[in-house]
């Protein structure tokens, strides 16, 4: 399976006018096809399981910036702590000081952001709106990790309406947090919501980063 080059010029152009970011979701697809779009220009890529991204970030360019999109398991951040440029979904502040303790022993820094559950069904992580605010006081004297916003996944449905107010929500949320906690920096400004299906929905709700998979590399093919 190819890459859909149309739709990645596509999406690049809806992005520009907001100025957000596209991470190329690469899970399941092969190492032939991230190497066609980092000819293209992209940077960011997507995985989800530990073991894939690995492997991949084994075979391509040292500039590639890996971000882990998936729910990660604590004893598993050390295997990407010293090339991660950006984890999505955190959601437990166990998580949180294991990226911390793995980042300081690379000498590095790790983006995080905090995944908020937002969507009606049960069955997806993230934290609510009280944890979150618990996570953010318990995390400030954390080291090595640096919390640049928020990310959310929306219900799985065709009700736009559903989805823009999910979005909206997070984007709420964000700004009552930097208000708090960051007013007048330019910092907590990331909002990774939107996929392939409401990417469009979730630019228009603030989105900064957008997570996008099979409108790029075509549908997956789970065994
Ligand atoms: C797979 C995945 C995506 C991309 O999904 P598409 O519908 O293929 O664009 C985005 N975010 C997360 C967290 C994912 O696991």
């Amino acid at each position: 399976m190819a890459v859909n080059f149309n739709n990645y010029r596509q999406v690049q152009q809806q992005l520009e006018p907001y100025h957000a970011r596209l991470v190329a979701v690469s899970k399941t697809k092969p190492v032939e096809d991230i190497r066609e779009l980092y000819t293209a220009g992209q940077r960011i890529f997507g995985e989800n399981y530990v073991q894939e991204m690995v492997e991949k970030a084994g075979l391509l360019p040292e500039d590639v910036q890996w971000h882990f999109i998936g729910h990660l398991q604590s004893n598993k951040v050390k295997y990407i702590a010293p090339f991660v440029s950006m984890i999505h979904g955190v959601d437990s502040l166990k998580l949180l000081s294991e990226i911390s303790k793995q980042a300081l022993k690379h000498k590095r820094v790790i983006d995080c952001l905090l995944q908020v559950h937002i969507a009606t069904e049960e069955t997806k992580f993230g934290l609510d709106e009280t944890e979150l605010f618990q996570l953010l006081d318990q995390a400030g004297s954390l080291s090595g990790i640096r919390i640049t916003g928020l990310m959310g996944m929306a219900s799985n449905t065709d009700d736009e309406t559903q989805i823009r107010k999910e979005f909206a929500g997070l984007k709420i949320l964000r700004d009552t947090i930097w208000e708090k906690y960051f007013p007048g920096t330019a910092f907590f400004k990331e909002l990774s919501t939107g996929m392939s299906g409401d990417y469009k929905l979730a630019l228009e709700e603030g989105s900064t980063l957008v997570r996008i998979g099979s409108l790029l590399f075509g549908a997956r093919n789970y065994a």
